[in-house]
């Protein structure tokens, strides 16, 4: 059996559980290839309008899955306890059936860890009979993933980049050596910029037109990925209310650990229109930043972004940070003044 596997949404997180999940169970899992015009037209064709960019760009990766035996679209409603997914994933596979080609059928399953252990397996042991497996075969499959998604996880929290960390676990090929050393080894005199954001934006290269490359070539990057859990948990304490959305707390406790960071010069939060919890957590960070006088800069994309447009605004920031670095310690009244009777804060 063949099953399809978009390169989009939970693939930058979650494929290496489901890669490993099913290659336990003797299934082969393709996966669309990395996103370009064609894949970016088609799913605007097929998503509805007032959707997510990633939502957009889902939709447009299961149009690619046509020589498969059926389309893996998991409904992941929560990854750990006291957290949901946001709505918009809560909605698939449903909200994404148009784009699915005809004739292929879609294979789902309810992925809940907030109802615990137990009953994510009697759900992936739901899907086990759809695919003629035992309860056995299911439950060996279930720890293989969990193997697979710690090591991919262990490892990006060293500092790998997303690419390097997939090849290494999925696909078993050693991370090249060079590419290791030029992520290990800081260089203290480059800036060092956070970029705060969804890893399935960050880590996007054609939609977020390039800009993790764009940054690594002027600057050391840190991402939400490579921070711990353990620190995210300590920035996140302090709130007056639990984040309930699993990727909006990731991102603001890596966002509230990048601006305590004084080694951290500035932080680019990507969001993207139409993210509804982008919207409530970039103006908290935002808020956080402004506090601490952390240089702070918001790229929202969309269909429609341009090049020209995100290449000035970043060598504007980039050279604002620069001249504020080496001019650090001064700050001006007039502009410490304003700071203070900003509405925001
Ligand atoms: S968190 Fe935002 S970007 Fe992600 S699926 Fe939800 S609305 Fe879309």
């Amino acid at each position: 059996m063949k099953i399809g596997f978009p390169r989009a949404l939970f693939y930058f997180d979650y494929f290496p559980f489901w890669a490993g999940f099913f290659q336990r169970l003797g299934i082969e899992v393709v996966t669309s290839p990395a996103t370009q015009r064609e894949i970016m037209e088609h799913g605007l064709k097929k998503a509805s309008d007032e959707t997510c960019l990633p939502l957009k760009l889902l939709a447009g990766h299961i149009q690619m899955l046509r020589d498969v035996d059926a389309i893996f679209l998991p409904r992941m409603v929560s990854v750990e306890a006291d957290t949901y997914s946001c709505p918009k994933f809560l909605g698939i596979p449903e909200s994404i059936l148009p784009a699915v080609p005809d004739g292929v059928p879609v294979l789902t399953v309810v992925l809940n860890w907030r109802k615990g252990r137990r009953q994510v397996l009697k759900d992936l042991q739901i899907l086990g009979q759809q695919l003629g497996k035992s309860k056995a075969d299911i439950r060996k499959a279930f720890i293989e993933g969990q193997k697979w998604q710690k090591r991919y996880q262990d490892s990006m929290g060293a500092g790998w980049d997303f690419e390097a960390s997939i090849r290494e676990i999925v696909m078993n090929e050693p991370a090249q050596e060079g590419r290791k050393a030029c992520v290990f080894m800081k260089d203290t005199d480059r800036l060092r910029i956070a970029l705060v954001g969804h890893s399935y934006l960050t880590q996007e290269t054609y939609a977020s037109l390039n800009l993790l490359g764009r940054l690594r070539e002027k600057a050391e990057v840190e991402l939400v990925q490579h921070v711990m859990q353990e620190e995210v948990d300590t920035h996140l304490r302090g709130l007056r209310k639990k984040l309930f959305w699993n990727h909006a707390k990731q991102i603001f406790g890596a966002g509230n650990k990048f601006v305590a960071d004084k080694e951290v010069d500035g932080i680019i939060y990507l969001s993207c229109f139409g993210c509804g919890t982008d919207s409530m957590v970039q103006e908290l960070l935002a808020r956080k930043a402004r506090e601490q006088h952390k240089p702070y800069m918001v790229v929202t994309l969309d269909e429609h972004s341009g090049e020209a447009g995100l290449v000035t605004r970043l060598e504007a920031f980039l050279d604002m940070v620069e001249r504020r670095k080496i001019h650090e310690g001064y700050v001006s009244t007039y502009g410490e003044r304003l700071d203070c009777d900003s509405n925001t804060l």
